[in-house]
């Protein structure tokens, strides 16, 4: 998961990315307004948690932004704002959650995954899918009750074609979406068919059956198996 942080204070965006990357997701930081509405329109964000009071802009003139260009991020506002009037406007205009400042790092961690779980329809931490169950919270995934020894972007890169089962995704969704900011150096494609190999390999030497489906010159896709 690929998260843009938008927030002017610098020590509290600063703990939020340390916190969030050690729990395996990847972080962006915008200090300023003007920074993140460049970033939402190059990048593509699963969660961007948007700061109300920045200082070149007002957080929901972003949130109207990202609204128009028909942005799929999930939005968690985060405000020291206490007026009910900011709040019903950030949710009437589409954003996810709203969360008052001080929060706890736990709680912003569970309001995460709690907008991810609306956003793909899911109703509980655990998703199961063939002969696999993924814990979205403690970031495991067993086959047939066996853990499989997977690396933090083999699980990255399972949990997003799990997502979006019986859908092709493509070299560059998974690389956004696991790698953030796509212009990175170490952008390389090929990189990501050595991960869905590893990825394909753990899975079928515990299962026998090969889910993760080459689409040649498109992407991949992970096939739901009817039960
Ligand atoms: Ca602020």
């Amino acid at each position: 998961m690929n998260i843009l942080i938008i927030e002017d204070e610098k020590p509290l965006s600063d703990e939020i990315k340390k916190y969030l990357e050690q729990e395996g997701y990847s972080c962006d930081e915008a200090h300023t307004g003007r920074l993140a509405s460049e970033k939402i329109f190059i990048n593509t964000y699963d969660v961007v948690l948007l700061d109300l009071g920045l200082p070149d802009y007002d957080g929901i003139d972003l949130l109207k932004e990202m609204i128009k260009a028909k942005s799929d991020s999930a939005v968690i506002i985060l405000s020291a704002r206490t007026s009910l009037d900011d709040k019903i406007k950030g949710l009437d205009l589409g954003a996810d959650d709203y969360l008052p400042k001080p929060f706890s790092l736990l709680e912003l961690k569970s309001r995460i995954l709690a907008v991810i779980r609306r956003r793909h329809g899911i109703k509980g931490n655990l998703v199961r899918i063939n002969e696999l169950d993924i814990d979205l919270d403690k970031r495991v995934a067993l086959c047939r009750g066996k853990q499989l020894p997977l690396t933090r972007k083999e699980y990255d890169i399972l949990v997003f074609l799990v997502l979006n089962k019986d859908r092709v995704v493509t070299r560059l969704q998974i690389s956004e979406h696991i790698w953030g900011d796509i212009i990175e150096e170490n952008y390389n494609s090929n990189y990501i068919d050595v991960h869905i190999k590893n990825l394909r390999k753990k899975i079928s030497d515990e299962s026998g059956a090969d889910y993760l489906e080459t689409v040649r010159g498109v992407g991949f896709r992970f096939n739901s198996v009817e039960e």
